[in-house]
C-alpha cells in the first residue's frame, strides 16, 4: 500500500474549514492508504511555548483529530518528538542544506518580517525537518494545502539529493496531493474570504450550541435582492456555501429558491444554518470532550501510534546509516 504522511500543527483548536477543507480528506485517505499522522511538535518550539502549553496543546489536538474520525487501528496517529528517529534524519538533511536555499523559502521571509527578534536556526531548517517527517517513511504522497508547495519541492530536493550524493535509489520523491483542489473551501461568516484561526471567524468544532449561534446570527448579509435571480454579493454567497456544505439538499434548495425570489429572510436563514451546525457539531464535540477526559485512553493511542512510527523510521534510519558509512 502506497504511504502518506502529513503533519498537523498542533496550533489551536479544529475549526470547521480545518474539519471540511483537510481533515475529511484524511478520514478518506486512512482507508486507502498507509497512513502516518503526525503531531508536529517539534516544528512548535520555533516559537518557544511553555512546556505546558505545549503538553496541553499536543493532548487536545490528538483528541480533536480522532473525535473526528481518525482511526488508531487504519492509520497510524503519533507524536513527532516521540519518534527520535526523525531528528537524527533531519541532521544528515541539514548537513547537505544550503543557507542560500534556505533563506530564499518564502515562509521563512515571512517568518523573518513577522518575528525578527526570534530568526532562530529551526525556522531556518523547518524544510529540512518536514523532509525528514515525510522521507523517514519512504513517502510517496503528502496531503497539502498550497502553500506547503514549497516546502515540498525541497522535501524532494534534499531527498534526490540524498540519492545523489550517495548513489543510491534509496528515497522516492514525495508527490504533493493539493487537498484545496480535491476540498471545499470553507467561508468565513464575515463577509469576505474563508473561515481560518488567524482570520478570527472560525466556528470551532469544540464550541456550544450557544456559541455557534451566536456566531452565525452575526454573520454579514444585505438588504436582500431586489431582481429575481440576481448574482449573489459575496457575503451572501458566502452564506450559501456554508448551508450547501452543512445543510440538507433540500434546506439548501428553499433558500435558495427563497433568494431567487426575493423572498429570503436571512434571519431564518442564519437560524437554519446555525441548527445545522449544532447538529453536525453536537456529536463532534461530546466525543471530543469525553476523549480529553480520558488520559488512559489518550496516553495508550500515542504510544501505539510512537511504536508503528518508531518501526518504520528505525528501519529507515538503519540503512541510511549504512549508506552514509556508519554503524547501523
Ligand atoms: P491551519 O489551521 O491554517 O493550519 O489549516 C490546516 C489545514 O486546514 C489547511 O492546510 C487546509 O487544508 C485546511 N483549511 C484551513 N482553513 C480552511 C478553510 N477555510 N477551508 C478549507 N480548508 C481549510
Amino acid at each position: 500500500m502506497e504511504i502518506v504522511v502529513s503533519g498537523i500543527r498542533p496550533t489551536g483548536n479544529l475549526h470547521l474549514g480545518n474539519y471540511f477543507g483537510a481533515v475529511k480528506s484524511f478520514l478518506q485517505l486512512q482507508n486507502e492508504y498507509n497512513c502516518f499522522f503526525f503531531i508536529a511538535d517539534w516544528h512548535s518550539l520555533t516559537t518557544h511555548p511553555h512546556p505546558d502549553n505545549i503538553r496541553k496543546s499536543v493532548k487536545v489536538i490528538l483528541a480533536e483529530y480522532l473525535a473526528c474520525g481518525i482511526d488508531p487501528e487504519k492509520a497510524t496517529i503519533y507524536i513527532q518528538s516521540d519518534v527520535r528517529e526523525v531528528a537524527e534524519l533531519y541532521l544528515y538533511l541539514n548537513m547537505n542544506a544550503y543557507l542560500g536555499e534556505l533563506e530564499r523559502v518564502t515562509s521563512f521571509k515571512d517568518k523573518v518580517r513577522q518575528q525578527p527578534d526570534n530568526v532562530n536556526a529551526g525556522l531556518l531548517t523547518y524544510p529540512s525537518l518536514m523532509a525528514a517527517d515525510i522521507i523517514i517513511h519512504k513517502a510517496v504522497k503528502v496531503p497539502v494545502g498550497k502553500d506547503q508547495e514549497q516546502n515540498m519541492e525541497m522535501a524532494r530536493r534534499f531527498a534526490r539529493r540524498f540519492n545523489t550524493i550517495y548513489g543510491v535509489e534509496y528515497f522516492p520523491e514525495p508527490a504533493s496531493f493539493h487537498l484545496s483542489e480535491k476540498a471545499v473551501k470553507v467561508p468565513g461568516l464575515d463577509g469576505s474570504g474563508k473561515m481560518g484561526k488567524s482570520e478570527g471567524n472560525a466556528i470551532y468544532l469544540i464550541d456550544d450550541e450557544k456559541t455557534i449561534r451566536k456566531k452565525v446570527m452575526k454573520a454579514v448579509t444585505d438588504s436582500g435582492p431586489t431582481e429575481p435571480d440576481s448574482v449573489k454579493p459575496e457575503p451572501v454567497a458566502n452564506l450559501f456555501t456554508m448551508m450547501d456544505i452543512v445543510s440538507s439538499k433540500e434546506t439548501y434548495d428553499y433558500f435558495n429558491e427563497k433568494y431567487n425570489a426575493c423572498e429570503i429572510r436571512y434571519g431564518d436563514m442564519k437560524k437554519q444554518l446555525a441548527e445545522d451546525i449544532c447538529t453536525f457539531c453536537a456529536p463532534v464535540r461530546e466525543r471530543i470532550l469525553d476523549i480529553i477526559a480520558d488520559d488512559d485512553y489518550i496516553d495508550k493511542v500515542a504510544r501505539t501510534g510512537a511504536e508503528k512510527a518508531a518501526e518504520s523510521a528505525a528501519k529507515t534510519i538503519r540503512e541510511v546509516r549504512r549508506i552514509i558509512g556508519f554503524r547501523p
